[in-house]
């Protein structure tokens, strides 16, 4: 069998071969099927090592066809695929692929994710002080989940509160809510609160945008109707110019709650907003404004090392979901994973808060 060689996410390498493997196929078909594979592998809850069995072949996983499979045991074997490498140089993509894999850093698998759990000698937040997710979408935004799902769902993980953050009027590609529909939100919310009193608390929020000089969307008046308001940047992902003075910009804005995927970046897509990063987090710090770990396993945004500097800056933080689904919440863990290796303890992350403490800052920051 093969041995896991220590300090390396054997899951996350050959998810990113299968990747790799994907993008340079010809036909749609194939194309889809490396990338299912890929993902299953990247979601798979233990080490591959530990699905090999002793006759040396591997456990059948969901979704991980045989051409799949050989890539993986190539790597088993030799730590590298010279199927995929071969591929790769053939479709005479291997420029484009070269940099999609400059932009894999610091992602985490599934099996890391649970791994950073269960290690003891870390020494940030656990998994049981979380309280509630502050970022998700409904059927009002892009989210297929209505409001009611939400609680439901909520309430089965364990949670206290969470808030719902529909994207602004000025995201229209994400179906961004009106104010009028905002409203009718709202009183839906007054509604369902009422009837869970003292077991479940929806906080109103929004997403809005940091446009590309530094202001947040929405009137300030129209931000205060809101509880919760992150703000994040959708924009001017790709460009590679500092983005310093937009991002000083966004966390100074009065009634800005937290700094949403400060990053926007996609896992081998693109590296997002490049900026001073130590100085967006002193002025956070100072503002306290948190910092969001978004726990989407494309987003993963910001990741531990980055959070390691903004702690040391004297930042709080939101650990999120980003939830589009009810099948979604458990990226919030993934969020989590990143703050525990950061060492990020949980008085220092929002969401472990008790609802009216963080309801109170909520106020302070809303003036
Ligand atoms: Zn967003």
């Amino acid at each position: 069998m093969p041995r896991r060689r220590s300090g390396t996410d054997t899951n996350g390498l050959i998810a990113g071969l299968l990747r790799d493997l994907a993008a340079v196929q010809s036909s749609r078909q194939s194309r889809w099927g490396y990338a299912r594979a890929a993902e299953a592998i990247a979601n798979l809850p233990g080490p591959i090592e530990s699905f090999v069995q002793a006759d040396g072949t591997l456990r059948k996983i969901a979704n991980v066809g045989p051409s799949s499979t050989r890539v993986i045991m190539e790597v088993l074997q030799t730590g590298a695929s010279p199927t995929v490498e071969r591929a790769i140089e053939e479709s005479g993509k291997a420029r484009d692929v070269e940099k999609s894999r400059g932009l894999r850093d610091t992602f985490l698998s599934r099996a890391e994710v649970l791994a950073a759990f269960r290690n003891r000698k870390l020494k940030g937040v656990s998994l049981d002080e979380y309280r509630g997710d502050l970022q998700m979408h409904s059927t009002y935004s892009d989210g297929s989940q209505t409001l009611s799902d939400i609680i439901e769902t909520g309430m089965a993980r364990g949670y206290e509160y969470c808030a719902v953050t529909d994207h602004s009027y000025g995201l229209p590609i994400a179906r961004g809510v009106s104010m009028n529909d905002l409203a009718i939100q709202h009183q839906e919310l007054d509604r369902l609160n009422r009837k869970f009193d003292g077991r479940f608390r929806v906080i109103k929020g929004i997403e809005a945008n940091v446009l590309a000089d530094g202001t947040v969307d929405m009137t300030p008046e129209e931000r205060r109707s809101l509880e919760l308001v992150v703000a994040a940047p959708h924009s001017g992902l790709r460009s590679s110019g500092d983005q310093t003075s937009r991002m000083l910009a966004a966390v100074r804005t009065p009634g800005v709650h937290i700094l949403g995927h400060p990053r926007g970046r996609k896992y081998g897509v693109r590296p997002g907003v490049s900026a001073d990063w130590d100085r967006v987090f002193e002025a956070a710090a100072r503002q306290r404004v948190a910092i969001e770990l978004d726990g989407d396993p494309r987003r993963q945004d910001i990741d531990h090392r980055l959070a390691a500097r903004a702690l040391e800056a004297g930042c709080i933080f939101a650990c999120d979901s980003d939830a589009h689904a009810p099948d979604e919440w458990e990226f919030a863990e993934t969020a989590v994973a990143h703050a525990r290796l950061g060492g990020i303890p949980g008085e220092r992350i929002i969401n472990c808060w008790p609802l009216e403490f963080l309801l109170e800052w909520a106020a302070k920051r809303r003036g």
